[in-house]
């Protein structure tokens, strides 16, 4: 039988536990669920850099020990890499009204690029719902407590981060 594989794309500047809550249960429904970080996004503030953003997410992935979930990045159009592992389903992440249209637009232009491609929209747990990566780089830059947020290796990452206090305040924003 053909094995379905997902992509879960994303910036992920940093994984959230509202991204691990999507990872996990689109796990559950794919063969094979591969997570695709945009090298560059145009419209963010990127806080880690791409090595940074990957090898944080498989620390994070080999906690959970989902045997069929991998790690990638990716750079120019995602239906061109989806082609390239043989992928035909985006997997996203519905967090509200306000997630909607900017999904929907998205998910008709991936259509439109290629009708064979299909993108599901996942609902996370609702206490997740609010819950995006420029928020825990606001609330963690300014000195707030961000634990129950992201999963620990993120902590880790973001406590470095300020250590090495990179180039002022504007730079940990969306
Ligand atoms: P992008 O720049 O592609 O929006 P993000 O890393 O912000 O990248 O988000 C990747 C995907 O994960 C998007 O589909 C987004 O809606 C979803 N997502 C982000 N935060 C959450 C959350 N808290 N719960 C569920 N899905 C989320």
């Amino acid at each position: 039988m053909k094995k379905i594989i997902a992509v879960y794309p994303g910036t992920f500047d940093p994984v959230t536990k509202g991204h691990v809550d999507i990872i996990k249960r689109a796990s559950n429904i794919f063969d094979r669920l591969n997570i695709a970080i945009t090298e560059t996004n145009i419209n963010k503030n990127i806080l880690f850099s791409i090595e940074e953003r990957v090898r944080i997410i498989r620390e994070v992935v080999d906690e959970l020990q989902l045997s069929n979930v991998s790690v990638n990045s990716f750079s120019g159009l995602l239906i061109d890499y989806m082609h390239k592992i043989g992928a035909t389903v985006i997997v996203r992440g519905l967090r509200a009204v306000s997630d909607f249209e900017y999904e929907l637009q998205m998910a008709y232009m991936n259509r439109n690029l290629d009708p064979n491609i299909e993108t599901v929209s996942m609902m996370p747990y609702i206490e997740y719902s609010f819950l995006s990566s420029s928020i825990v780089k606001e609330i963690f830059f300014n000195g707030g407590d961000v634990t129950e947020f992201v999963p620990d290796a993120v902590l880790k990452y973001l406590l470095k981060k300020r250590e090495d206090n990179v180039a002022g305040k504007e730079n940990f924003k969306d």
